[in-house]
């Protein structure tokens, strides 16, 4: 009886193994599936996004040409002599268009370039069935709109951009025709990654809303089907919406299937062992011992700390280095080292010194993002791998925390210590691409860092170090140079072209170092972009503009008003209105007097906040200009959202207005659709009197540049010799 009992009772605990092995198995094999599922959506939604913003500013690109025939068309009332010459002008300058075309009352009369699309002249756009719906459509809306993609009488799949053209007769809006941009389609996806993409086992699928259907129609895929993951994103176009879906096949399925099936087979095993021993008690102590031990070794954990042990950090990173050359991620591996822990161990003991060790892994883990990479390597030596890393400096900040975080008092009942950590820097992918390669520069940082005295970081390149060290350097400094007065405001004066006369002054910021001497911007706004410093900065400008505009109220009749530049930054301080509003108020200035320069790149990245913040400041009734216009992603087109006085065009057009006839045909196309919607147009960067002239013949309305005069101190300003009338 007893015998049976016990028979059954060993049957139970094999059963009672096999389902255990075979779950955790299974449980683990899920996990990491879910792991990579997650990484690869992630990643594919990175692709998505960036592919369908490549297609959405090329298109807003090739687009803006209707605008500038337009402008052309209406400057020379409704005729266009020269058609061929400057289509190809703006073809060449704009990219990415196949032909422009012209189509007065709807019917082509003028497409260049001819050849091949002869077909298409005397085509009536408004009777054709097929097309009809977006040219009234864009008619009706009195905006450029987006037509197709669809095939062409002449051949191809093409999008055509159309742009509704209107002339004032007799005080009535009458509609004159169209100004179109065709687009082939195969041309405008060669910009993009998509072809590349699929040659890498990637899917994808371009489609819109069908406006007459209102079915989804899919234009242009990859060869194979979409895949079971995939990320969709929106193409915004005007008065139409694309999507763009991308997908990969999961990488896990057939693994799975095996995997799954070891697992089972592992329980069967396992189970299989275990009935063999239990009929061998005192074997199967010494084998359960032996396979502890080399579970342990194969394990991914730490067991103090739960943290990831040298092995898992190994295999992570050969994964990571595998893939890092295909997607160009970035990351930092960080090798720390407890700076005075052997002593504490060996006069507290082993016991305690698990306990702070485990309170360090701690405060590690909280130190970094959650998606890094920290793990024990042994004994007091730690490393986190860093993962998309950006700036140097962001790194160092991290490198300081941990430093700052480590250093705190432990407190053990009424016990205190203090311990510190030196750190070693290697960054991926600058300093190397093995495994141990890295881990030995990590290392070799590490002792750098000891030996120039501990408790501190250290990069393993030299020369990224000095770099970060000069960084720092600046940023500490900057801290007191706004406190001790280190800081001076130069001024640029804005010349009217037509009269010759200042009609507003540029201030610039540059600090009088006390051992350096002059630091230009260039070289200190950026530093102090990333460490907050900015708005400190900011608001010493501010601050210092207005008193010297309410000086100069009792000083001089009239005055120029006075410009300063607001860093995008700014726009994210909650209390910057309320902060200007308090300054002008304090200072008792005519607001008018007052500029804020805007650059375009900035708007257009914050573009709500920006319109908002603009809006209450001209509501204070202080102007605004757009600075760098031409170098952010906005096209003319967008120009008439911007509720602006002025618009700066960035200097390196002026630069090359001389030598390159396409940029001196965008600068006229800039000013004139500028002056249509009454901005005035300020040239930077003038430098000559050639590029004077030809703006002086564009119409622009104010320059600004070396030409005029340099920055210079306000005391300055007031001897300078302005006889630009002589230019
Ligand atoms: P920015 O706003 O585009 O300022 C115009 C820059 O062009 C100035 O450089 C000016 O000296 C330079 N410049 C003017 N005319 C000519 C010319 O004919 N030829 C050439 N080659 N350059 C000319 P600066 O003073 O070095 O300032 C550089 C940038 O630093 C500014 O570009 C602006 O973005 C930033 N910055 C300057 N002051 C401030 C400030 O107070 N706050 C903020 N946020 N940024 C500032
Ligand atoms: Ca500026
Ligand atoms: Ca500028």
């Amino acid at each position: 009886m007893a015998r049976v009992a016990l028979t059954s009772i060993r049957w139970l605990i094999s059963f009672a193994f096999f389902v255990m092995v075979s779950s955790v198995g299974f449980f683990w094999q899920y996990q990491s599936q879910m792991l990579t599922t997650n990484e690869q959506q992630f990643l594919l939604s990175e692709i998505t996004n960036s592919e369908a913003i490549t297609v959405e500013r090329r298109l807003y690109r090739s687009l803006s040409a209707t605008d500038i025939l337009a402008i052309e068309i209406k400057q020379n009332n409704g005729n266009f002599t020269d058609f061929d010459t400057y289509a190809q002008a703006v073809i060449d300058s704009m990219g990415g268009i196949s032909n422009l075309q012209l189509a007065p009352n709807g019917i082509i009369s003028q497409i260049h370039p001819l050849l091949g699309n002869e077909k298409a002249i005397g085509h009536n756009i408004l009777r054709d069935d097929s097309r009809r719906n977006e040219a009234i459509l864009a008619i009706s809306k009195r905006q450029l709109t987006l037509a197709g993609p669809f095939k062409l009488v002449q051949g191809g799949i093409a999008i055509i951009g159309r742009k509704p053209v209107f002339f004032n007769v007799d005080g009535k809006d009458t509609f004159w025709g169209f100004t179109s941009a065709l687009i082939y389609l195969d041309k405008l996806l060669a910009v993009t990654k998509l072809k590349e993409l699929e040659s890498k086992g990637y899917h994808y699928s371009l489609s819109r809303i069908h406006p007459d259907t209102g079915q989804k129609e899919v234009f242009a895929r990859s060869k194979d089907r979409l895949d079971d993951i995939s990320q969709s994103a929106k193409i915004e176009l005007p008065n139409t919406t694309w999507t763009l879906t991308i997908s990969r096949a999961s990488l896990n399925s057939k693994s799975n299937f095996f995997a799954y099936f070891v697992s089972l087979l592992l329980g069967l095993l396992a189970a299989w062992l275990i009935t063999y021993l239990q009929r061998q008690p005192e074997l199967l102590q010494l084998v359960v011992k032996q396979k502890t031990a080399e579970l342990e070794k194969l394990a991914f954990n730490d067991h103090l700390t739960g943290l990831a042990n040298r092995r898992y950090l190994n295999k992570y990173l050969e994964q990571f280095l595998f893939e890092q050359k295909r997607y160009n991620k970035t990351a930092a591996l960080f090798y720390l080292d407890l700076d005075n822990f052997k002593r504490v161990n060996d006069s507290m003991g082993h016991n305690f010194g698990d306990q702070l060790l485990t309170q360090i892994a701690d405060r590690i883990t909280k130190s970094v993002r959650v998606g890094d990479v920290v793990s024990r390597l042994g004994g007091d030596e730690f490393a986190v791998l860093l993962l998309n890393t950006d700036s140097v400096n962001s790194i160092s900040k991290i490198a300081e925390k941990l430093i700052e975080e480590i250093k705190q008092p432990v407190i053990f009942g009424d016990r205190s210590f203090v311990l510190s950590t030196s750190i070693g820097i290697t960054l991926i992918p600058q300093d190397g691409n093995e495994v141990l390669e890295l881990l030995r520069n990590a290392d070799m940082a590490m002792y750098s860092a000891k030996n120039a005295g501990k408790s501190r970081y250290s990069f393993f390149n030299q020369k990224l170090q000095q770099q970060a060290i000069e960084r720092h350097r600046i940023e500490t400094e900057l801290v007191t140079a706004v406190k001790c007065h280190e800081l001076v405001l130069h001024y640029q004066p804005l010349v009217e072209l037509k009269t010759n006369k200042v009609i507003s002054l540029e201030a610039l910021v540059r600090w009088q170092h006390p051992e350096k001497g002059l630091i230009y911007p260039d070289r200190f706004i950026g530093i102090a972009e990333d460490s907050g410093q900015i708005v400190e900065i900011g608001y010493w400008v501010i601050k210092e503009v207005c008193e010297l505009i309410s000086r100069r109220e009792n000083e001089v009749d009239a005055q120029p008003s006075i410009a300063i530049n607001l860093s995008p930054k700014q726009f994210e301080d909650p209390n910057l209105l309320d902060n200007i509003r308090i300054i002008v108020s304090e200072t008792n200035i005519d607001p008018r007097l007052l500029e804020i320069e805007i650059t375009e790149s900035s708007l257009m990245t914050n573009l709500a906040e920006a319109l908002y913040v603009i809006e209450q400041l001209r509501a204070m009734g202080i102007k605004i200009s757009i600075d760098d216009f031409g170098t952010g992603y906005s096209s003319l087109a967008q120009l008439k959202h911007f509720p602006v006085n002025k618009l700066k065009i960035d200097r390196s057009f002026i630069a090359t207005i001389e030598s390159d006839r396409s940029d001196h045909k965008i600068v006229r196309a800039i000013i004139a659709m500028a002056h249509t919607l009454k901005i005035l147009v300020v040239a930077e960067g003038i430098e000559n009197k050639h590029q004077l002239l030809l703006l002086k013949n564009s119409k622009c309305d104010i320059g600004q540049g070396y030409l005029f005069s340099r920055p210079v101190k306000i005391e300055q300003l007031k001897e300078l010799n302005c006889n630009w009338n002589e230019l």
